[in-house]
């Protein structure tokens, strides 16, 4: 899984705060933080040197600490950045959304695909199928993967689908039905729907807002 630093650039400084030295020093000084997961952070200084911070034990390689026992200003940074958002919190780690690369922070074993609070899908949402342009409405978010899930009639499995060839075979499926179910907004309820199965990145939420 990639992981990736923060920009190494100077935070800004709370205008009406008494910082001591070391804090300010957390904030103005250009570092950059990479998160290397079990709580571990890679910390490049202004000096282009690199120290090794344990947050939770409060740990950090440089000699501020080794020889001060200081709480550093890498450690400081760390924390900064994890409160300000900009850097994930121990467990979890930094990942691009599968459809608009917005980064995002998930639990460090979750699986891909990804997807920000705009592209997720839930039932009820409309989605629009990748290879053919159609809208659908999603009616299950699952947590089985296409290569594990068959096609009802047939024996081949949703990833083995030949138009299903795009799309990568370890990731969910989802069910859906197309739209002739809107006749249920007119009183009458179809007796029975095609759900029909997708490769979820085969599908994506449809963002845009529609004119009826
Ligand atoms: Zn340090
Ligand atoms: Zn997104």
């Amino acid at each position: 899984m990639k992981t990736t630093a923060s920009p190494k650039a100077p935070l800004p400084v709370p205008s009406d705060d008494h910082l001591t030295k070391r804090s300010r020093r957390a904030r103005t000084e250009p570092m950059s933080v990479l998160p290397l997961g079990d709580g571990l952070y890679e910390v490049e200084s202004a000096s282009d040197h690199t120290y090794l911070v344990d947050l939770e034990g409060g740990r950090c390689t440089c000699p501020d600490h080794v020889f001060r026992k200081a709480r550093c200003k890498h450690i400081r940074r760390v924390a900064i950045e994890i409160t300000e958002g900009r850097t994930p919190p121990p467990g979890e780690v930094a990942v691009d959304c599968h459809d608009c690369g917005e980064t995002l922070f998930v639990d460090e074993d979750e699986s891909e695909p990804f997807y920000c609070g705009t592209h997720e899908i839930y039932p009820g949402d409309t989605v629009v199928d990748r290879e053919t342009g159609d809208r659908l409405t999603v009616v299950d978010v699952s947590e089985r993967r296409a290569d594990a899930v068959e096609i009802g009639a047939t024996d081949t499995t949703v990833a083995d689908y030949e138009t299903n060839a795009d799309y990568d075979a370890d990731v969910p499926v989802v069910g859906a039905v197309y739209p002739h179910a809107r006749v249920a907004r007119r009183g009458v309820v179809p007796s029975s729907l095609q759900v029909y199965v997708f490769p979820r990145t085969r599908l994506e939420r449809e963002t845009r807002v529609r004119r009826d």
